[in-house]
């Protein structure tokens, strides 16, 4: 009876202790990291699909550490929201990202002029939502040199369920920079179609769970995502899709008007200064 039950309450006590020390443990490494250059990004390839061609890259953090070994960015990035790291990362991956675009090759587009290659950081809504946000982009440009048409910021519908006013505001400033928006993950929220009327963004991101069956021909998840192409293309913005593996489901996305895709057909993330070697020379689909 009683001792059984207290018993069984230390134990789950002591679970839990040790689960939090685990996380201070990995929270006070994951600051040192963001303090010391301990974090890398990665960079994985979006191709265009008129002219079949790579026209830019997304920022993906990477962190392996020398005591915990290589840690997922779901873990770590959720960390750093938790705890508020996310503010000095986020702006570490900024400045990051356009300091080694800015070094990147240009090439031709489709419309004969040479551009450079775009650039798309991930952005939380713990950073979305700091008064000096459009300071730190604006700072992140200045200091590299890159073109604010060259850098595209990704955010999530989570990332909005705060302050919609304020973020849309926040983003309208951004945009007035030149930078452009993406809207990540896009069909994964509750609110698409709000997203879609009060946030100004130039790029709707199909999240890769509803591309996974996409080649299955009159799967709902074709028919949604369908949907989503010609309901971003009405509304003025372009469309890419994630996650995307096979040659099929890259034929049925480029059927659909799909603009550009990204996923491991094309290339898993890498190094920016592996990246290019690879994708520069050929075209990919
Ligand atoms: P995300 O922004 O949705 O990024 C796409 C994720 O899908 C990446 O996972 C990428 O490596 C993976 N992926 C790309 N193509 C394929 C594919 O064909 N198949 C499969 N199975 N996966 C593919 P990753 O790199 O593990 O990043 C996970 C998430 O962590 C990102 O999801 C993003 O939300 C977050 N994240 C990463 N870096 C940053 C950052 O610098 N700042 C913020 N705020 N979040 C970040
Ligand atoms: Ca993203
Ligand atoms: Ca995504
Ligand atoms: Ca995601």
């Amino acid at each position: 009876g009683r001792v059984t039950h207290f018993d069984a309450e230390v134990l789950a006590t002591r679970g839990s202790q040790a689960e939090l020390r685990a996380r201070h443990h990995m929270e006070r490494r994951l600051r040192l990291a963001i303090a010391n250059g301990g974090l890398r990004l990665h960079y994985q390839p979006l191709a265009e699909v008129a002219s079949n061609r790579i026209v830019g890259a997304e920022a993906l953090a990477r962190w392996e550490d020398d005591e915990l070994g290589p840690v997922s960015p779901n873990e770590f990035i959720k960390l750093a929201e938790e705890t508020g790291l996310i503010i000095d990362l986020g702006r570490w991956a900024l400045r990051t990202a356009c300091r080694e675009a800015a070094t990147w090759p240009m090439f031709e587009s489709t419309d004969g002029i040479r551009r450079r290659m775009k650039v798309t950081v991930n952005v939380s809504a713990v950073q979305l939502s700091q008064p000096s946000f459009v300071r730190d982009v604006a700072d992140a440009l200045a200091e590299s040199g890159l073109l604010p048409r060259t850098l595209c910021l990704e955010i999530t519908e989570t990332a909005v369920i705060g302050d919609m006013h304020a973020t849309a505001k926040n983003l309208q400033e951004i945009r007035d920079l030149g930078v452009t928006i993406a809207l990540d993950d896009f069909g994964t929220g509750y609110s698409s179609l709000t997203m879609l009327r009060d946030l100004p963004a130039d790029v709707v991101k199909i999240d890769k769970s509803f591309i996974d069956k996409i080649a299955e021909e009159a799967s709902t998840d074709s028919v949604l995502a369908r949907l989503v192409i010609e309901t971003a293309h009405s509304l003025g913005m372009s469309v890419c899709a994630e996650g995307v593996e096979t040659n099929e489901q890259a034929e049925r996305l480029a059927g659909m008007g799909c603009d550009t895709l990204q996923g491991w057909l094309i290339s898993k993330p890498r190094p920016g200064s592996e990246a290019f070697t690879e994708w520069l020379p050929s075209a990919v689909l």
